[in-house]
């Protein structure tokens, strides 16, 4: 479904990838670990198009991407759960949830709204308080459940544990794994938790310094000695 081939993105003269190769099949749950600073959330905006390729390309289904503006990448079912949430915080989560359907006809945005709430129903319960005034885990779940509303093929998250504690963190990553069983949503997951977001995953790749330095299947990156000492 995803190729990037050999990309690289630079913000000035910071070379945040340097040369990167990652592929997604349909279907899978991918995850990204690596030290702060490894390039991780640039290889997510790289491809939903916020950070623009110096070198290498991006495929989608088929297609190069790279160089798209981001809503024509949205409209190919690309959507990203951004790093810090991100979410709407004077507006309620329901208005944030029709900001998320914005590509969608208007008779079916009531539909896929039910559809978050089935998924995340503590949601239901907050659908008229303030986003802003949602606890860590909920705006977590609302920023989740916003990326879902353009019933994107490929998901991206970046850093969906931050800052929260073990057991909604635990939540969390189970309403990852029932999007990708239950809906067949594609995942590409950026993580600082390695164990549980390599846990979840098929395959894994771990980043240092803007390049892939390990990949395999989860099970596999998760025994390697070097990932245990340095991420686990
Ligand atoms: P973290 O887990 O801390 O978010 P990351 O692996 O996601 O880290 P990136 O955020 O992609 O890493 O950053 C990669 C490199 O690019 C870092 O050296 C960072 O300082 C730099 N960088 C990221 N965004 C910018 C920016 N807007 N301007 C300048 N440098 C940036």
């Amino acid at each position: 479904m995803l190729i990037v081939k050999n990309l690289h993105v630079s913000y000035g003269a910071v070379r945040a990838l340097r040369g990167i190769d990652v592929q997604v099949h349909a279907g899978e749950i991918v995850t990204l670990v690596g030290a702060n600073g490894a390039g991780k959330s640039t290889l997510l905006n790289s491809v939903c198009g916020v950070c623009p390729a110096s070198d290498g390309y991006i495929q989608y289904n088929g297609v190069r991407i790279d160089g798209n503006p981001t809503h024509l990448i949205a409209r190919m079912g690309i959507s990203q759960s951004p790093e810090g949430r991100r979410v709407f915080p004077r507006m309620t989560v329901e208005e944030n949830l029709i900001l998320g359907g914005q590509l969608a006809k208007f008779d079916v945005i009531r539909t896929r709204i039910e559809e978050q709430f089935s998924l995340f129903p503590r949601l239901r319960d907050r659908r008229a308080q303030r986003a802003g005034t949602l606890s860590g885990g909920e705006q977590q779940m609302l920023a989740i459940a916003r990326a879902l509303m353009s019933e994107p093929m490929l998901l991206l998250l970046d850093e969906p544990s931050l800052g929260l504690a073990p057991l909604i963190s635990r939540s969390i990553f189970e309403a990852i794994v029932q999007i990708n069983r239950d809906r067949g949503t594609t995942v590409l997951l950026v993580e600082q938790n390695a164990y549980q977001a390599l846990r979840i995953a098929h395959r894994g790749y771990v980043m240092v310094n803007g390049k892939v330095e390990l990949e395999g299947p989860a099970s596999e990156v998760l025994q390697n000695p070097a990932v245990r000492s340095a991420y686990l």
